[in-house]
């Protein structure tokens, strides 16, 4: 059950200039992450595009726009929010390969974005034509993720200038469909990102399952930070735990981990990194399921007393190796807490692990 570590790659021309970020690391930077703590993003563009129409797209949209002083009351680390502080960012481009309909955004996170105080959405209503009567026997889900995108698209300016009214320098947000990235383009010194070559695509197929073909035609948009937010991936754990390298996952029926009798796993690295947290639980329920099936058919032989964690330990004492316990998560926990406090947020999450070890006195 140890998760999606890893991201995917778009595997185009262009990924590894400056400018150029996964969002995995960008979500990591602003959470505190310690493998994220130096990824220092250059926010000193006007114009950032992000890859991809899931929810991790609209969080760091959510994040690159958002307000200072609703920031400063989350848990956001402090670097972060300094670096946002100085941020020239005031447009945001999320760019999905294929239509409104196949967006994998949900509904409480789109409307969170749209009504961000002192951020306009810029949807272009001639994307929606005609997809009201689409939708109509869509699962309800999808039917209002679809409404809630149509009514922001034909919303009036008036309304729009309204709702943003009395707030700092325009901020601005659009999704854009159909365009799928070919190239991060260079700048003339050809170290960073100056803009983006997307192809444009047209829909084979309807629905969930609908593809993107490209047309012929391309499209090179400006912009100076580029954010991948094409989905996680797990890793391998061990070369004695089967993994479908292909999909992600460890092969599995229901938990039971192919060819490994007594194995089973669950989350992300079972059923690959979709779903929102209830999703997830319910999988693991499943996973526990199958356990208890097992058991109760003595496909598990439970006979011979086993150690338990108590030899796990004694294998860890005998590679030197110190684990942090739950209780010593506790005292950091509290330091987090505490140094919070003082500033009117949550947590202040601490970024280095050397001092994490500190606290706990290792
Ligand atoms: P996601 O929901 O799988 O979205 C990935 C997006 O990337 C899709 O729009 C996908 O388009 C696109 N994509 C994939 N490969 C691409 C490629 N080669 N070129 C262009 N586009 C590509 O992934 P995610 O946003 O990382 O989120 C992961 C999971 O965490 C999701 O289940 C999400 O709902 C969940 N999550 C939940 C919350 C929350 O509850 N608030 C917050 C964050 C994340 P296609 O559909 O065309 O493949």
């Amino acid at each position: 059950s140890y998760g999606a570590e890893d991201n995917r790659v778009l595997g185009i021309p262009g990924e590894n200039l400056l400018g150029v970020y996964t969002a995995r690391a960008f979500v990591g930077w602003y959470n505190g992450l310690p493998e994220n703590r130096d990824l220092k993003p250059d926010l000193s563009c006007e114009t950032a595009l992000i890859l991809g129409h899931g929810n991790v797209a609209l969080d760091i949209a959510r994040i690159l726009l958002s307000p200072l002083q609703l920031l400063r009351k989350t848990d956001i680390t402090d670097s972060s929010l300094a670096a946002l502080a100085c941020s020239k960012v005031k447009r945001v481009w999320l760019v999905g390969r294929r239509g409104p309909l196949q967006v994998a955004f949900t509904i409480k996170e789109l409307r969170e974005m749209i009504n961000l105080p002192g951020a306009r959405a810029v949807l272009d209503p001639a994307d929606f034509t005609g997809l009201e009567s689409a939708v109509k026997d869509a699962p309800r889900p999808r039917k209002r993720l679809t409404e809630l995108m149509i009514k922001t698209a034909l919303e009036k300016p008036v309304e729009m200038q309204a709702a943003t009214a009395g707030t700092a320098a325009p901020r601005e947000w659009g999704l854009k469909f159909q365009r799928s990235p070919q190239e991060v383009l260079p700048s003339a010194d050809g170290r960073r990102a100056r803009g983006i070559r997307m192809a444009l695509t047209c829909l084979e197929g309807s629905g969930d399952s609908a593809k993107a073909i490209p047309t012929g035609d391309v499209e090179e948009l400006e912009c100076g930070l580029v954010l991948s937010s094409i989905g996680y991936r797990s890793l391998p754990l061990d070369p004695a735990v089967p993994f479908d390298s292909q999909r992600g996952i460890i092969p599995n029926s229901s938990g039971r981990v192919e060819g490994v009798p007594g194995l089973y796993c669950s989350g992300w690295v079972k059923r690959g990194p979709t779903g929102v947290i209830i999703t997830t639980m319910n999988d693991s329920f499943d996973t526990a399921q199958s356990v208890l099936e097992d058991l109760q058919r003595g496909v598990l032989d439970i006979s011979p007393s086993r150690e338990g964690f108590g030899l796990v330990e004694s294998i860890l004492h005998s590679r030197g190796v110190r684990p942090v316990s739950f209780s010593d998560w506790e005292k950091i926990d509290a330091a987090e807490v505490a140094r919070g406090k003082a500033a009117g947020k949550p947590r202040e999450k601490i970024v280095d692990p050397e001092e994490m070890l500190r606290i706990i006195g290792h």
